[in-house]
């Protein structure tokens, strides 16, 4: 009989949201005329801009004539994508080789697939709260996790602890859950412990296009020495509003390198591509085409238009929590606003409360890790109208 990857036992029962959505649909059952706001799945709202449309429109119809059609791509992406991206590297200082860039269906599977480059035997460095992806899948191959604590001490920005040794460090800035962003200074001092200790980070930077402070990196290429550490993933999932539509990237630099327990050295870049082309077979013509389309100038200002919308709802919320006086990070760089539970209460206990007393739905922290047990997180992903009632009914509370 086959056997299974034992390591599926150590997995903690991922049952954040589907318990969300199970105790929203028991309210709406006993409330029938409820009228419910969400504010907690970490989803867009705005529908595609036109010009990314246009430039989906007519890729298939390209894909409709024998003198345009394409058959498998490659793996890696088409050039004209990875252009498209080296340019948009080049506006934050940074400048990379097109083979450095690799087109993906996302980054939540890239995070994810990253693990096939590296041995069981490496301590992986996550902080908590986090992006859930990261240690499931690491817990899925049986690695050796070390967690770092994210407080409202540390701003949930924690930084290296050069007592502790890792080999792999996961690092999402700006963060979701918590909304916080590292500046150049700290992430400089995460590149450093990472030179010292011989060790690769993957920096996720899937909320970049929510940087609107100047001072504060988009990539951790902005700092001197990431090229020789560092993986960066990136989505167009929250840039611009692919979630449905699917394409992100990942910058593997040429420079970074691993070692076996024999000593023999493998480029990172070189492996990921092997990967890349054993297991996955591109992403669509039509989709790369629109992603394209996200780059040129009038797909920026669309885009542009789309994350203001989405500020101007976390302005509202983080206005109305600090007018309230409860501690929160966030909704200045980036959709996520994370803020300490009122009243004393743990996160699923306010999540209760605020279903049925304001019927607004949002995260319990607890569901990103043991530091999130007192945070809850809202997002700005809604309408602006949506936001402010949600807000009036939040303050309703504490009158
Ligand atoms: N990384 C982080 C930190 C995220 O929050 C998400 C999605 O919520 C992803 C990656 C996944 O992005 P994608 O839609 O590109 O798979």
């Amino acid at each position: 009989m086959a056997k299974f990857n034992e390591n599926f036992l150590e997995l903690k029962e991922s049952y954040l949201f589907s318990e969300v959505a199970k105790r929203v649909s028991t309210y709406k059952e006993n409330h029938p005329e409820a009228d419910v706001i969400r504010l907690g799945i970490g989803d867009v709202t705005l529908p595609l801009g036109r010009t990314v449309i246009e430039a989906m429109h007519s890729a298939a119809d390209e894909m409709g004539m024998s003198e345009t059609f394409r058959g498998y791509g490659p793996e890696q992406g088409y050039d004209f994508l990875r252009q498209a991206i080296a340019v948009h590297y080049r506006s934050f200082g940074v400048e990379l080789d097109e083979d450095e860039i690799f087109v993906s269906d996302g980054a939540k599977s890239d995070t994810g697939n990253i693990t096939d480059l590296f041995s069981r035997d490496n301590t992986v460095l996550i902080p908590d709260p986090v992006y859930p992806v990261y240690v499931d899948t690491n817990t899925m191959n049986g690695r050796n996790i070390v967690y770092i604590n994210g407080t409202a001490e540390n701003d949930f920005l924690p930084m290296p602890d050069r007592n502790v040794h890792a080999d792999i460090i996961y690092i999402c800035s700006p963060n979701n859950p918590t909304g916080a962003c590292y500046n150049r200074e700290q992430l400089r001092e995460w590149v450093d412990y990472a030179l010292e200790n011989d060790a690769v980070i993957l920096f996720d930077s899937a909320y970049e296009t929510f940087v609107s402070d100047d001072s504060l990196p988009h990539s951790i290429y902005e700092i001197e020495g990431a090229k020789s550490c560092a993986v960066e993933f990136c989505s167009l999932s929250k840039t611009a509003g692919f979630t449905g539509t699917r394409c992100g990237y990942t910058i593997v630099p040429k420079f970074i390198t691993s070692v076996s327990s024999e000593g023999v050295t493998m480029s990172l870049n070189k492996m990921w591509n092997r990967r890349q082309c054993t297991k996955f077979n591109g992403v669509p013509y039509v989709i790369q085409r629109a992603a394209a389309a996200v780059f040129t100038d009038e797909g920026q200002k669309e885009t542009k238009a789309m994350t203001s919308l989405y500020m101007e709802n976390a302005r509202i919320i983080s206005d109305t929590l600090s007018e309230l006086g409860i501690r929160f990070t966030g909704g200045i760089n980036s959709p996520y606003i994370w803020f300490e539970c009122p009243f004393g209460m743990n996160s699923w206990e306010f999540f209760d409360y605020l279903l049925e007393k304001a019927e607004v739905v949002g995260t319990p922290g607890a569901g990103f890790g043991k530091n999130g047990d007192n945070w809850f997180r809202l997002t700005a992903f809604n309408d602006r109208k949506n936001t402010e009632e949600a807000m009036k009914r939040l303050k309703a509370l504490f009158a």
